[in-house]
């Protein structure tokens, strides 16, 4: 018997506009344009709290059924390495933001031990034979989420990691398409129980192994799984295994040996003299936790009412705004036709320009007249792939979107054939395969599709496949 477990420390950053602890942007620049006396740590400078950032932070404990603590104070964590300028980083260690929650992947409940807010260091870039420094890094805010080690495989560890992703997301605190967006510290250890017989107490369990290694620096949930499946192939292979930190190598796809492990109360440790112990108001605390935006599993469970699949529906929780537009649409029009108009058409298209909804100027309004279209008949649903295609096309091309009429005149769209000549086709198609017509009625399935593209070819696509279904199921039975 083999025994798993798994702990994450993940680190998410937080967008706010400014830095933590000082007014420099958090924007991309130049390295070492975003820095100040504050952020780079000259004597005799003070940090100053952003509360934004508190807010956030509040947000993610409340969505991680955290307890929120009302009082919390800053520490800093003292070392020396390149990449922190000031000699110690301001951390949290006795009183996180938050702490106590959990996040259940269907029936495993994974503890979250604390999220705790924190200053990212520089970032170091290494080159052949020197080493570049760029402080923009230094100051941003972090928010560190630290699991109980209750996860029981490395696919597990990845399905948590994206959840919790899916729902920063959805409480908007962070933007993953950022550069170190998401980083993740995976620590992992592997308990065998062999059972041998002793030679006075007959049959005994051993365990072996049990030893807590971590890998340090992972970004994303893939990644994360793969790291720990190499672990994991690495521990099976060793006679002992070390308590040790390892950096996995997103090239070779293999863990390094770091550093023997050190015990956070090896850092020195004190309280952070130059920051207030924060207190928040009841009132503070109920707005944000009435401001809350629902949560994804929510979100689901009520979409999950309208018989749409649950396909489509996941499809639609990829992104917060496929559900606010998918709400919108729904409030005058089929739930159907709105999921799969957006999970569809519109998410494939977008998937293929590597985009978000957020960041392509479609009204709802337009998406509302394609659904128009569709209803009346006026468009078939490849034309309405077509038109969403030329609209994001717009966008790609950097010009102003179209009107999904103004597409449908661009691209000189005639309109869908009157069902008194799509029968005409039919019945033409009917004559000219005599043979598909007798294979479908002795049972061959195949033949009855093979019809349908038939008709499909005369009419130039300007009939939709259900019609002709229809259709032809009256005239071949
Ligand atoms: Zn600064």
């Amino acid at each position: 018997m083999q025994e798993i477990k798994i702990g994450l420390e993940v680190h998410v950053q937080l967008n706010t506009e400014s830095k933590l602890f000082c007014s420099c942007p958090t924007s991309q620049a130049e390295p070492n344009r975003n820095v100040c006396d504050v952020c780079l740590g000259f004597p005799g400078t003070k940090p100053v709290l952003n509360e934004k950032a508190i807010e956030l932070a509040l947000k993610i404990g409340y969505a991680l059924d955290c307890r929120i603590n009302k009082k919390f104070l800053f520490s800093r964590k003292t070392y020396f390495y390149p990449d922190l300028s000031k000699n110690f980083q301001i951390t949290q260690l006795e009183t996180p933001v938050s702490s106590g929650g959990k996040l259940n992947i269907k029936d495993n409940k994974i503890r979250i031990r604390r999220v705790h807010l924190e200053e990212d260091p520089a970032k170091i870039i290494r080159e052949e034979d020197h080493v570049l420094l760029d402080y923009n890094r230094s100051g941003i805010p972090l928010v560190e989420i630290v699991t109980e080690p209750d996860l029981k495989s490395p696919r597990e560890a990845r399905i948590f990691l994206q959840k919790l992703q899916q729902i920063l997301e959805f409480i908007y605190v962070g933007d993953f398409s950022k550069e170190g967006g998401i980083r993740v510290d995976a620590n992992i250890s592997m308990t065998k129980y062999e059972s041998k017989y002793g030679y006075e107490e007959g049959l005994v369990e051993e365990k072996k192994g049990g030893v807590r290694v971590e890998i340090k620096n992972i970004s994303g949930a893939k990644e994360v799984e793969k790291a720990l499946n190499y672990e994991m192939l690495r521990q099976k292979n060793l006679l002992e295994v070390k308590r040790e930190t390892r950096l996995w190598n997103e090239k070779t796809k293999i863990t390094i040996s770091a550093r023997e492990k050190e015990e956070e109360d090896e850092y020195g440790y004190i309280f952070e003299p130059d920051l207030p112990v924060i207190e928040l108001s009841d009132k503070i605390l109920n707005e944000i936790q009435s401001n809350l935006p629902e949560l994804p599993e929510s979100k689901k469970r009520r979409f999950l009412k309208y018989k749409i699949s649950p396909e489509i529906i996941d499809t639609l929780l990829t992104e917060p705004e496929l559900t606010h537009y998918f709400e919108y649409l729904c409030e005058t029009h089929n739930e159907k036709a709105s999921a799969v108009l957006l999970a569809k058409y519109l998410k494939r298209t977008l998937n293929y320009h590597n985009l978000k909804l957020k960041d392509v100027d479609i009204d709802v309004r337009h998406l509302r007249r394609i659904i128009d279209l569709l209803q009346k008949y006026l468009i078939t649903d490849d034309v309405a792939e077509i038109i969403i295609r030329e609209m994001v096309g717009d966008h790609v091309k950097g010009k102003k979107v179209r009107e999904p009429e103004q597409v449908l005149r661009d691209l000189k769209y005639e309109k869908p054939l009157e069902e008194e000549r799509i029968r005409k086709f039919v019945l033409d198609v009917v004559r000219e395969n005599t043979k598909a017509v007798k294979d479908y009625k002795i049972g061959k399935k195949e033949s009855f599709d093979y019809l349908i593209g038939q008709v499909m070819k005369k009419t130039g696509r300007r009939a939709s496949a259900k019609r002709i279904k229809e259709l032809l199921k009256r005239e071949v039975g």
